[in-house]
């Protein structure tokens, strides 16, 4: 039974390198039909607040990577982490160490003096024969894990291949501190181990960490699990993704009108790849899932790819569920979506041209207040020769069928009538009527409108 997890520590929003770590744990349990955990690893209490906690919350929720399990906080779970260290101390696999973070300081300075690499000089480790100081008396120790001295210790990363480390590069890590807290590797493992994680894919900024989890785990007679480390994600331009990217929130992407099928199908293809494959839904991306096509090397983002991804999704939506989507998007610019024209039928209209929901509350927007087409735009398309045209337009409109065929062949007959081309009068009606020189078919926005409406605007923009 495949068991993967997401263990996010609560100290920001659900960033992009996050959310894609989640997507590939979620997806690795899916196509295996196993299960998906979410962990909160709380245990940084300076840094960890309820706020990014729903962040994340909001974050998964809205990408749709449901947990089959928890959310577990670490910080629940204190007793189990104490009880195991007070386990391994009974096993000698831990034990107590009174060096004073002074002493050790101390300790590594003189190790730096003598050009040799700092690390803890094993005083109170215990070893067999070897007679241990004094505790100090009322000194609280911290607990170190008993590493291996010699030997390596070694795993097939499942996406950058055999790691191997030698034990003596690696101090006797302080599991638990000198209150009694047990320290973030230590948790990870304790965790890792009690909830049956079989695959552990996680950012490769925990790589370092992986040796002496590893020990750790094997010194408490657990099955290691199989580890696969993802290369960080390069911002556009080519530098490490910060908050100078702009969006690196996963809710940014909310806000700027992104699907979070876009985000999705981005995302999953962000170090991973399935032949030539760029679209495909979450269920197909599930079937194709593997851990052998990861790149082990750094994935870089492209918004220019993630916009063409987000325009595709938004012509495949229906136009009732774009309606739903825009609507508080325009409520939330104070803009009052009224009854007419529907706002799924504009939607439906404007769907071809748009790259953001957004953007299709810019195009919608202007059905539903009052619009002042500039200046300019009135002089440069309210051409003399157009304003006959329009006048004979508008009379021709008072009583045309309302719908658009019929409303674009009484523009063809106008522009006919007047020897002119058709942007002539093309232009200056998708001026007075959206404040816009650019938009769909003509005839099809002409007939959005209530024909009331349509006419209060044309009139509008005819000179006196
Ligand atoms: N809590 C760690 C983080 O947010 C992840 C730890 C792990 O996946 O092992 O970076």
């Amino acid at each position: 039974m495949v068991r993967t997890r997401f263990a996010p520590s609560p100290t920001g929003f659900l960033h992009i390198g996050g959310a894609r770590t989640a997507l590939f744990s979620w997806a690795y349990a899916r196509r295996h039909g196993g299960q998906f955990i979410l962990r909160i690893e709380d245990t940084d209490v300076a840094r960890s607040t309820p706020e990014a906690v729903q962040a994340i919350i909001d974050g998964m929720n809205w990408l749709g990577l449901a947990h089959d399990e928890g959310p577990f906080y670490q910080m629940q779970r204190m007793d189990r982490y104490k009880a195991v260290i007070q386990q391994m101390l009974a096993a000698g696999t831990a034990y107590h160490c009174y060096t004073t973070p002074e002493e050790l300081d101390r300790m590594r300075e003189e190790q730096r003096a003598r050009g040799l690499k700092p690390r803890y000089d094993g005083t109170w480790r215990p070893e067999p024969g070897k007679t241990l100081p004094t505790p100090p008396a009322g000194a609280q120790p911290v607990v170190r894990f008993r590493n291996p001295l010699d030997g390596v210790v070694a795993w097939d990363d499942l996406v950058k291949g055999r790691i191997e480390i030698a034990n003596a590069e690696l101090d006797d890590l302080v599991i638990a501190r000198a209150d009694g807290t047990p320290t973030y590797n230590f948790c990870v493992v304790v965790d890792d181990w009690e909830m049956g994680i079989t695959h552990v894919i996680r950012g490769d900024d925990h790589v370092n960490n992986t040796p002496r989890q590893i020990n750790i785990l094997q010194a408490l007679g657990a099955q290691v699990p199989l580890y696969a480390h993802l290369s960080m994600i390069l911002g556009d331009d080519g530098q490490k993704l910060s908050k100078r990217h702009g969006a690196v929130s996963v809710m940014q992407y909310f806000d700027d009108g992104y699907l979070p099928e876009a985000v999705l199908n981005y995302l999953a293809r962000l170090g991973w790849s399935h032949g030539d494959a760029e679209i495909f839904s979450m269920a197909q991306f599930c079937e194709w899932f593997d851990l052998d096509h990861i790149t082990p090397s750094a994935a870089q983002f492209n918004t220019e790819k993630l916009n063409w991804l987000n325009a595709h999704y938004l012509k495949q939506t229906d136009n009732e569920r774009l309606a739903a989507l825009v609507r508080p998007r325009l409520e939330a610019r104070g803009v009052t979506v009224g009854e007419t024209p529907s706002l799924a039928a504009i939607a439906g209209l404007y769907k071809e041209r748009v790259a953001t929901l957004n953007e299709l509350a810019d195009a919608a927007e202007v059905f539903y207040i009052g619009i002042h087409p500039a200046a300019e735009l009135l002089a440069q398309h309210l051409s003399p020769e157009a304003v006959p045209a329009l006048a004979d337009f508008i009379a021709g409109l008072r009583d045309v069928a309302w719908e658009a065929p019929a409303i674009g062949a009484l523009i063809k007959e106008t522009v006919s009538r007047h020897g002119l081309k058709m942007p002539k009068l093309a232009m200056p009606l998708r001026v007075l009527l959206t404040g816009q020189a650019q938009t769909p078919s003509v005839d099809a926005v002409v007939a959005l409108f209530p024909r009331e409406t349509a006419l209060a605007r044309l009139q509008r923009g005819m000179p006196d």
